[in-house]
C-alpha cells in the first residue's frame, strides 16, 4: 500500500524512534514487510526512516523490488545486510532504532546488537496497529477471494457423498486455482461425520457417507489477502442432536454477526456467541475463541474472545471472523464462519456461502 510506509514514518516520529528494522530473511517470512513496502520476495530487510525506507534483498530480487516498492530505495550490495544497515544508520545519523523484539531470532539479535551501533527499542506492533484498519484496495482483494473462495465450495458441493475428505478437499482447491486464486488462503480443512467433533481436522482419506454432518473451512487468496469461510452442511437427513446442535451454532452465529459494529469491542462479539451457546448447555463444547480480522494473515488482529488483552474496538475498515463452533467427541460438531468489515452501519458480509442449513445428497 502506497500510503502506508508514510503513515508509519509518521508514527516513528510520534513515538520518538528515529527509524524501524524489519527483517524478514529467508527463515523469517514477514507480512509486515509486505505491508509497508509491497515487496513480494521470499527474503529481504527494510529500514525505514523518518524521511528514506531502504530495502535490503540479495540478486534474485533486486529487479523485482525495484518494480515492487517504488517508494524504497533498493540497495544493491554483497555485503551483509547487518553492515549495510550499520552504514545507513551511521549515516543517518539514526539513534534509537525500532524493531520487532517478539519476532527477531535470538541468535539473530546477538550479530544485530553487537554490530549496529543504534539504541535499540520494541516497535511494539506499531506495523500490527496500522494493519487493523483496511484500505479499500484490501478490502476489495479479501472480497474478491472470497468470492473465488464461495463460488468454488458450491461448485463442489453437489458431488461429495461416497468421495473421500482428501478427493473433495483437492476438487475445491482446483476450483479455487482455476477462478483465480494466486493460492489457497490456508490448509483447507474438511472434517466429516464424527471427524467434524475436530476443530482443525486435515481432510484424509475417510469416504464423506450419505445422512451425517460434514465442516468445511477453507480460503482463497488475492494480491496475498486471504479469505476465511466454514460452512457445516449435511449429506441426508441427520439426528436430532446433530440437527440441534447445528441450530445452536446459527444462531450464536447470528448474535455475533448482530454485534460486530463499530464502537462495539472484539469481546463483545465473544461474548454474544457464547452466552447463546453456554445458555444451550454447550459451553464446554466451544473451547477456541469466537474471531480474528483476516487480511496478509488468516488469522490477525482484531480478536475476538474474552481475554482482556486483546479486547480492541471495532472501527469501520477493520476486518473481522465469526466463527462459533459446537466440538462433541464421538459424535461430530458444526462450525459456521463468515468475514465481515465493519461500516458505517455495522457490517458487511464478505463471504458469500449462505449460512442457512443445507441438504445436500
Ligand atoms: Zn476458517
Ligand atoms: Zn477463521
Amino acid at each position: 500500500m502506497e500510503q502506508s510506509i508514510r503513515r508509519f514514518q509518521e508514527m516513528l516520529d510520534a513515538s520518538g524512534l528515529d527509524g524501524a528494522w524489519i527483517a524478514a530473511p529467508e527463515e523469517l517470512s514477514s507480512t509486515n514487510l509486505r505491508y509497508l513496502s509491497g515487496f513480494t520476495g521470499s527474503s529481504a530487510h527494510l529500514l525505514v526512516t523518518r524521511t528514506a525506507s531502504y530495502l535490503i534483498t540479495d540478486f534474485r530480487y533486486w529487479d523485482q523490488a525495484s518494480s515492487e516498492c517504488p517508494q524504497c530505495e533498493i540497495i544493491r550490495s554483497k555485503k551483509s545486510v547487518s553492515e549495510i544497515v550499520a552504514g545507513l544508520v551511521i549515516d543517518h545519523r539514526l539513534r534509537y532504532l525500532g524493531f520487532e523484539t517478539e519476532k527477531v531470532p535470538v541468535a539473530m539479535w546477538k550479530n544485530w546488537s553487537a554490530e549496529v551501533p543504534v539504541v535499540w527499542k520494541p516497535l511494539d506492533k506499531m506495523v500490527e496497529k496500522l494493519r487493523l484498519i483496511k484500505y479499500p484496495a484490501e478490502i476489495e482483494a479479501i472480497r474478491a477471494a472470497a468470492r473465488i473462495a464461495g463460488e468454488s465450495l458450491m461448485e463442489v458441493l453437489g458431488s461429495v457423498v461416497g468421495r473421500k475428505e482428501l478427493d473433495v478437499a483437492l476438487d475445491l482447491e482446483l476450483a479455487m486455482r482455476r477462478r483465480g486464486a494466486e493460492s489457497l488462503g490456508f490448509s483447507t480443512i474438511i472434517g466429516s461425520g464424527e471427524r467434524g467433533a475436530l476443530p482443525h481436522a486435515h481432510p484424509t482419506d475417510r469416504v464423506i457417507q450419505a445422512g451425517e454432518l460434514v465442516t468445511v473451512d477453507f480460503g482463497a487468496q488475492v494480491n496475498g489477502y486471504k479469505s476465511d469461510e466454514t460452512l457445516t452442511f449435511a449429506t441426508g437427513p441427520v439426528s436430532e442432536e446433530l440437527k440441534t446442535i447445528w441450530n445452536i451454532v446459527a444462531k450464536a452465529q447470528a448474535a455475533g454477526i448482530a454485534a460486530v459494529k463499530p464502537g462495539a469491542t472484539s469481546r463483545d462479539v465473544d461474548t454474544a456467541v457464547r452466552t447463546i451457546i453456554g445458555d444451550a448447555g454447550y459451553g464446554e463444547r466451544f473451547g477456541h475463541g469466537t474471531g480474528h480480522g483476516v487480511g496478509l494473515d488468516i488469522h490477525e488482529n482484531p480478536f475476538a474472545s474474552q481475554n482482556p488483552q486483546q479486547e480492541q474496538v471495532l472501527e469501520v475498515g477493520m476486518t473481522i471472523t465469526v466463527e462459533p463452533g459446537i466440538y462433541i467427541p464421538g459424535l461430530g460438531g458444526a462450525r459456521l464462519e463468515d468475514t465481515l468489515v465493519i461500516t458505517e452501519n455495522g457490517a458487511e458480509r464478505l463471504t458469500i456461502v449462505p449460512k442457512s442449513f443445507q441438504i445436500i445428497s
